[in-house]
């Protein structure tokens, strides 16, 4: 049994790629490699032991799709390539429609025309918008505020749509904020731009930036500063087999939420940053960021219950397995 995880080399898809090996899936990765690099995949296979195939492709390029389903005779995707960065999307929304919604179809009519009928895909708090209410739920209104969120609601919507035409059974994951690496230390978070809050602050404490700014300290919350829904991203690699799993196993179409259910503001984790890593960690306090809500948090009630699913790591897990990444790639996958 196969799985191919469009978009393996990035950060959430290596995670799940090393977990799906864990669990003992053979897997296949199909990637551009413009956003990741191939040193991820390398890396895999020394961390799983596994010959993990990289297919350097591109999900907008349909013959080529096809030719991996049938060569690897794959039996579900897991689909994460998609552009990713919101303030990217705001200035340059077309590359974002381009990519996010014409690959995700042009992937949909490769599967469909090769009959592999199962995929979970990587989506997003982000297409919520600003919420009327805590914790967030799967039923509440989706309202994004930016193209990156209104393409994975449309890609959702797309998935929707060819299951009632076609027969195709899809899990749609809305991840909250992803953060943490791999337990090795060898894989982790690595955007160019970096504008994650974890990263930025580790690479202050590791020197590579001189400070962290905190955008505003005068929101509504406990210490006027945003509280978000942070999970280690390999408790998402874990709901990613456990959805492959729920569709193998005759599963219907969903969508979940994952996240843990508990807020932490910026000061909270800047705090836990500089406890862990020993290191003080230059604090500069700015303005707000447009867009940022003051607080979202997950409800995960809905992954518990049909996939069996919890997340397990806490805030010290997240910043320790990413401080071991961060002190030991400061620049990421370069040499
Ligand atoms: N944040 C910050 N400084 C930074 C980056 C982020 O204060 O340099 C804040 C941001 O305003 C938000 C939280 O940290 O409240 C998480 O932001 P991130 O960009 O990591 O994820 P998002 O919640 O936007 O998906």
């Amino acid at each position: 049994m196969k799985i191919l995880v469009t978009g393996g080399a990035g950060y959430i898809g290596s995670h799940t790629v090393a977990q799906l090996c864990a669990d003992g899936y053979e897997v296949a990765v199909l990637d551009n490699l413009y956003t990741s690099c191939e040193e991820s995949i390398v890396r895999l296979r020394k961390i799983t032991g596994k010959d993990i195939p990289l297919h350097k492709a591109d999900i907008r390029v349909q013959e080529n799709v096809r030719k991996v389903l049938r060569d690897e005779k794959i039996e579900a995707i897991i689909h994460f390539a998609a552009y990713s960065l919101v303030g990217e999307s705001m200035t340059n929304p077309l590359k974002y429609y381009e990519n996010n919604l014409y690959g995700t179809k042009q992937l949909l009519e490769a599967m469909i025309e090769e009959k592999v009928n199962k995929i979970v895909f990587s989506s997003t708090a982000a297409t919520y918008g600003e919420p009327k209410s805590i914790p967030i739920l799967e039923t509440d209104e989706t309202n994004p505020t930016n193209p990156y969120g209104e393409t994975k609601l449309s890609m959702e919507k797309m998935f929707k749509w060819t299951a009632s035409a076609h027969g195709v059974r899809f899990v749609s994951l809305r991840y909250f904020n992803a953060c943490g690496a791999h337990e090795s230390g060898t894989i982790g978070e690595a955007h160019n731009p970096e504008t994650h809050l974890i990263p930025i602050i580790l690479q202050a404490a590791a020197g590579v930036r001189k400070s962290i700014s905190v955008y505003g300290a005068d929101y509504p919350t406990r210490d006027g500063t945003c509280v978000r829904d942070y999970i280690h991203v390999s408790d998402l690699a874990k709901a990613h087999v456990a959805a492959v799993k729920y569709l193998l196993d005759g599963g219907k179409s969903d969508i979940f939420n994952l996240g843990t259910e508990t807020g932490t503001t910026v000061k909270e984790v800047i705090d836990a940053a500089e406890k862990i890593t020993g290191k003080d960690i230059k604090v500069l306090y700015g303005g707000r960021r447009a867009g940022d809500p003051a607080v979202l948090t997950a409800s995960n009630k809905k992954a518990r219950e049909i996939l069996g699913w919890k997340p397990e790591k806490t805030m010290d897990d997240i910043i320790s397995s990413a401080w071991k990444w961060h002190s030991k790639n400061p620049y990421g996958y370069k040499k």
